[in-house]
């Protein structure tokens, strides 16, 4: 029954669009048919299902579609009043990026340094301009406008060097500082945590697991789904060495297509609050919703995807006997 749904779907999508072999189409059709089995919520023919929202002239393209493609959009390092907000200034022109996401309709996961949200803290001084907003502020803005925090450490330093020199201890007063950092923002425990540069080792991941956080990692070992995509953005930034081409917004695109070829179509994307990035995000949310993507945060993500915080999400199972520990 499923199949012949799915030949019958395909059979009126090629007739609707002559199987012209746009992106949208084949991308759509290909991922369902290698996706058959999948444990991917996402992956089911929706000639029958086709949400309310699918029904305007653009129903054809989204009806080949999954029908729950998700993206949650995330941005490393700041605070950064000058990215979020946009100045004067030729570098780092208005509208930022808050702006940006807001124009779009797009609620976005911030995972902001601890001691950017001090009293009196405008960001780097050598590097970062100071738009007369402090970082505390911006947190509090993105706050108001719906976006999440969560906790890329207080410090900010390498967390497997800092293991070796002061003990894993270190490690997780690192990651507990940025938690109560964004707790007397939010007024809420934030849950996920990115080490910078994903660098951790696993004593120490199993360790902040076991207190209720889930850490967010590019390492093969996790499905593709819970596992973070590497924008690469950072290479854009300052004399711009590396950065993807022919541009990185094709480039994040291009990552997010060879997935759905292989039957992810739910993306955790990781940026950075870079200037470079924000000039890009325009293009590149408009690309995505043309494919059909919805944009939610990561805890709503991982609401729809599959994964709590506190579970190990290697061994998703087992973790999930013994329930999470909620640090206090
Ligand atoms: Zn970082």
């Amino acid at each position: 029954m499923g199949q012949f749904r799915l030949l019958l779907s395909t059979a009126v999508l090629c007739v609707m669009t002559a199987c012209s072999g746009s992106s949208h189409f084949s991308a759509g059709i290909d991922s369902n048919n290698s996706a058959a089995g999948s444990q991917n919520a996402g992956i089911t023919l929706v000639s029958k299902n086709t949400e309310p929202a699918a029904a305007n002239t653009e129903t054809h393209t989204i009806a080949a579609l999954p029908a729950n493609k998700l993206i949650a959009l995330t941005f490393d390092d700041g605070p950064r009043p000058y990215v979020l907000f946009g100045s004067k200034e030729a570098a780092h022109p208005a509208p930022g990026l808050a702006d940006v996401l807001d124009k779009n309709g797009i609620k976005a996961t911030f995972f902001v340094v601890g001691w950017r949200l001090t009293p009196k803290t405008w960001g780097e001084p050598r590097h970062e301009e100071n738009i007369g907003v402090t970082c505390l502020d911006a947190a509090q803005q993105l706050i108001r406008r719906g976006h999440e925090l969560e906790d890329h450490t207080y410090s900010h330093l390498e967390l497997r060097s800092q293991e070796r020199k002061n003990g894993e201890p270190w490690v997780r007063r690192d990651v507990d500082r940025g938690a109560e950092a964004i707790k007397a923002v939010t007024g809420a425990q934030p849950r996920y945590v990115r080490p910078p540069d994903w660098i951790i080792t696993s004593e120490a991941r199993h360790d902040l697991e076991h207190q209720g956080y889930r850490v967010l990692t590019i390492s093969p070992e996790n499905p593709v789904a819970l596992r973070d995509v590497n924008s690469l953005d950072y290479l854009c930034a300052g004399k711009a060495v590396g950065c993807p081409k022919p541009s990185l917004a094709d480039a994040v695109l291009k990552q997010v297509e060879q997935r759905e070829k292989k039957g992810t179509f739910t993306h955790i994307l990781a940026f950075h609050e870079l200037s470079t990035t924000a000039a890009i995000m325009p293009q590149l949310i408009t690309e995505l919703k043309a494919r059909g993507y919805r944009f939610v945060t990561l805890t709503e993500y991982m609401k729809l995807v599959g994964a709590k915080p506190g579970e190990t999400v290697v061994k998703q199972q087992a973790a999930a006997t013994s329930g999470p520990v909620l640090p206090r």
